[in-house]
This record gives structure tokens, C-alpha cells and sequence, in this order.
């Protein structure tokens, strides 16, 4: 987790954990002092010599949870398991420099709450914070010994080892496991966002189809009653020929379309979309060429659907050339037989590397008046039949898409 988080389900978990930590860690430290103090074992406080420094880090180490729960309450949680490791090593370090230096008595280690650092640095789920913790506990043993001159601490500092270990496997396996669940919450969220664009989408578009319908009945009428009025009813009927194409894209969101597979022939749907675009292509100074590798074998598909498939793709082509060009079409069987290939390669501005994947995305455009409906639609209708599409790109030299389409259905 990234510190100082300011998601509030993440600083409430961060202070269930602390004020556990915080439980744990005074029980843990006063009953081993008590425990220390009273075992008669202990050769240092027979000698009385420990008790004075000892006392005084038994204070501060009380101390320091006024500036834990000062913390935790107003300021930000996640430094307080920071405060605690730091005093703790800084009070021990001089405590037992102090109770050691120059005695004879042999240096023996520290609190067993040491231990409870090491446990506790996985459920802090904090990768900076296991380091500090480990390098500072077996940094300081190392030093001890160094110091004290003591051999003692070698079995001290395996032991944390070990610890340490153990501890970063179980971190790392908590922060894949969050990471993880994180993902799959989005993708969830994702998902029923689309859901529910997709809904609201067909329902209005379901709404405005008959109305629609009935206008352009009525401009087709009127046109045919007053022929000479003016030239505005073509405009008028291809207009509402616009929307209602819209209107389709919109309802494909809700609910795919059923798909009709049938023999077809992919000249004759080249051809029928040619026909359609060729006017917008010439009124731009676009040449559309088409080339067609040899006897092209019938396809299985949803002749109407690959037709809208391949006028959206060249529209594409067309809307990326507003100053002219060429369009390339290139149709040739590959796979020994298998699959059909259909590229369309246009010399237009190109698509942005910061774009690409957000293609086929519902709504993403880029156009001042696109709708961003058209690669969405243009991939359903691909995957439906099987086939994938691929897109590459150079910006401000051209865009190439190829669809590349299983000749017979099997699963059909
Ligand atoms: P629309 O055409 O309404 O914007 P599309 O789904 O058809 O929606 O396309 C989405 C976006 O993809 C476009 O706005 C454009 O940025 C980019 N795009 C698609 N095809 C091309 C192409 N041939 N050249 C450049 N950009 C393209
Ligand atoms: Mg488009």
C-alpha cells in the first residue's frame, strides 16, 4: 500500500492494525521486563546495575504512546508504526549500551517484542516499513556486538533472519493477494458500467426509432408531393438516414444482434460498401483501389453485418484524410485456404500511441462529431464470427486495419 493513503477504508484498516500493534506490543514488552526483573536468573538486576537506565526506557517507551495515539487520532496513522520502531531501537540501543558498557556482565538480547515487529510488518502490508524493521533490528544486534564484543548476538541475528524471511514471503503474498482482488473489483466495476450504458443506450435508441421512421415517411411523402419546392428533402432524408444509423450503433451496445450466417461473397459485399462510400470519398479527393488475390472462395457470414463491418472501417479511412489520398483494399485468402484477409490501409493522420488502447472502447472519439460507436460495433460483429481485427499505425503516415475472417464456420 502507498503510505500516507488517503482512501478512508485504507486508513481504517491501517488503524485496526495499529491499535492491535499497539495492544500487543505494551503487554508483550512490560510482561518480559516484569518476567526479567523477577527471574533471579538474571545476573544483571541481582547486580542492581541495570535498574536506573532500565527504568528510564521503561518511561520513555510509555512515553512514546502519547505521541502514538496522538497520531493515530488527529494526525496520519501510518507513521505511527514508524514512531514505534525508531524509538524503540534508539531506547533499547542506549539502554543496553549503558547496562553493558565497560561491565563484564555478557551482553544477552533484547525484548521478545522484537519478535512482534517482525510478525507485525506483513500485516502493515508495507514493503518500506518490513525494511526498516529488519535492517534496524538486525543492524542493531550487529552493532551490539561489535561493540559489546559479545558472540551472543550471532544466534540473535540468524534467528531475525529467518524472521525476516518468513515475514517478506507472507508480504509479498498479502500485496499480490490485494493487488489482485484490486484488479478483479475494477474489472467488475467496468463491466457494469458498461452494463448499464449499454441499457440506458438501447432503451433511448429504442425509443427514438419509431418516431424516426415515421419522419422520414412523411419527408419521403412531402417530397414526392411538392417535387420543385427545394433542394433541402434529399439533405433532410439522408440526415435522418444518419441517426438512424446512430440509433442501430446504440442499440448493438444493449443487446448484440443476432447473427445469420449464409454463403456470401466478399467482392459483392466490397462492392456494395464501394458503392455507398464511393460519393464521400470522391467529394474529399479520396481514390479508393481494390485488390482481390485470385478466385476468392465463398465465406460463411452475416453478409448485412460484414457490410456494416467494412463502412465503418473505411469510413474511418475516409474521416482520416481530410485532405486527400489513397485508400488500399486488399482481399487475399491465407492459412491454405482456412481464412480470408481483408486489409484497409488508408495515408491518413494516424492514430496516437496514447489512443490505441482505448479503440473499440464504447464512446471514445476523437472526432469533433464521432460517437465512438463504430470499432466497438466493428468488433462484435468480428468476434461474432470468429475472426480478430488488427490495427497498426504511424501518425501522419497511415493506418492499416486488417480483419481477418475464418472462411467456414464450424462451430456454425
Ligand atoms: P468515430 O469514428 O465515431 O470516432 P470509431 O469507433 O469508428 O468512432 O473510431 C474511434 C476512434 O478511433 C476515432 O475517433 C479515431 O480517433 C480512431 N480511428 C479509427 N480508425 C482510424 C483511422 N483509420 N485513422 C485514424 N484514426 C482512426
Ligand atoms: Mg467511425
Amino acid at each position: 500500500m502507498k503510505e500516507g493513503n488517503s482512501n478512508p477504508k485504507l486508513i481504517f484498516e491501517e488503524k485496526k492494525a495499529i491499535v492491535l500493534f499497539l495492544w500487543l506490543f505494551y503487554i508483550v514488552y512490560y510482561s518480559f521486563e516484569t518476567f526479567y526483573f523477577i527471574s533471579s536468573n538474571s545476573v544483571i538486576y541481582k547486580q542492581k546495575t541495570m535498574i536506573p537506565t532500565s527504568m528510564g526506557s521503561l518511561i520513555l517507551i510509555m512515553a512514546v504512546l502519547i505521541f502514538g495515539v496522538y497520531f493515530l487520532k488527529k494526525g496520519n496513522p501510518f507513521i505511527v508504526k514508524y514512531i514505534y520502531i525508531y524509538s524503540y531501537l534508539g531506547i533499547d540501543f542506549l539502554d543496553t549500551l549503558m547496562s553493558y558498557w565497560g561491565t563484564k556482565v555478557p551482553y544477552s538480547s533484547g525484548n521478545i517484542v522484537e519478535i512482534l515487529f517482525f510478525l507485525f510488518s506483513p500485516i502493515f502490508v508495507n514493503k518500506r516499513y518490513f525494511w526498516v524493521v529488519s535492517l534496524g533490528l538486525i543492524g542493531k544486534e550487529i552493532i551490539l556486538g561489535l561493540v559489546l564484543q559479545s558472540m551472543q548476538v550471532l544466534m540473535t541475528i540468524v534467528i531475525y533472519i529467518i524472521l525476516a524471511l518468513i515475514a517478506y514471503t507472507v508480504l509479498i503474498r498479502f500485496n499480490s493477494y490485494i493487488k489482485s482482488l484490486t484488479n478483479a473489483y475494477e474489472e467488475l466495476r467496468q463491466k457494469e458500467k458498461l452494463a448499464v450504458i449499454g441499457q440506458m443506450a438501447a432503451g433511448i435508441a429504442h425509443e427514438i426509432r419509431n418516431p424516426l421512421s415515421s419522419l422520414k415517411g412523411f419527408t419521403q411523402l412531402q417530397h414526392e408531393r411538392f417535387p420543385d419546392t427545394n433542394d433541402y428533402y434529399p439533405i433532410m432524408i439522408q440526415e435522418i438516414d444518419r441517426i438512424n444509423s446512430i440509433v442501430d450503433d446504440l442499440m448493438y451496445i444493449g443487446k448484440p444482434k443476432k447473427i445469420m450466417f449464409e454463403k456470401a461473397s466478399i467482392e459483392e459485399i466490397v462492392a456494395y460498401t464501394l458503392s455507398i462510400i464511393q460519393y464521400q470519398a470522391e467529394r474529399q479527393g479520396i481514390t479508393i483501389e481494390t485488390i482481390m488475390a485470385g478466385p476468392l472462395p465463398p465465406l460463411h457470414c452475416d453478409e448485412k453485418q460484414l457490410k456494416q463491418v467494412f463502412i465503418n472501417l473505411i469510413k474511418n479511412a475516409i474521416e482520416a484524410m481530410p485532405l486527400g489520398g489513397r485508400i488500399q483494399i486488399h482481399v487475399k485468402v491465407i492459412d491454405k485456404q482456412q481464412k480470408l484477409t481483408i486489409s484497409i490501409q488508408d495515408e491518413g493522420v494516424g492514430i496516437a500511441n496514447e489512443n490505441i488502447l482505448n479503440l473499440g472502447e464504447p464512446f471514445f472519439t476523437t472526432k469533433k462529431d464521432g460517437t465512438g460507436l463504430g470499432l466497438m460495433v466493428t468488433n462484435q460483429i468480428i468476434n461474432d464470427h470468429f475472426g480478430e481485427i488488427k490495427i497498426e499505425s504511424f501518425l501522419n503516415v497511415g493506418t492499416k486495419v486488417i480483419v481477418i475472417l475464418p472462411i467456414i464456420n464450424k462451430n456454425n
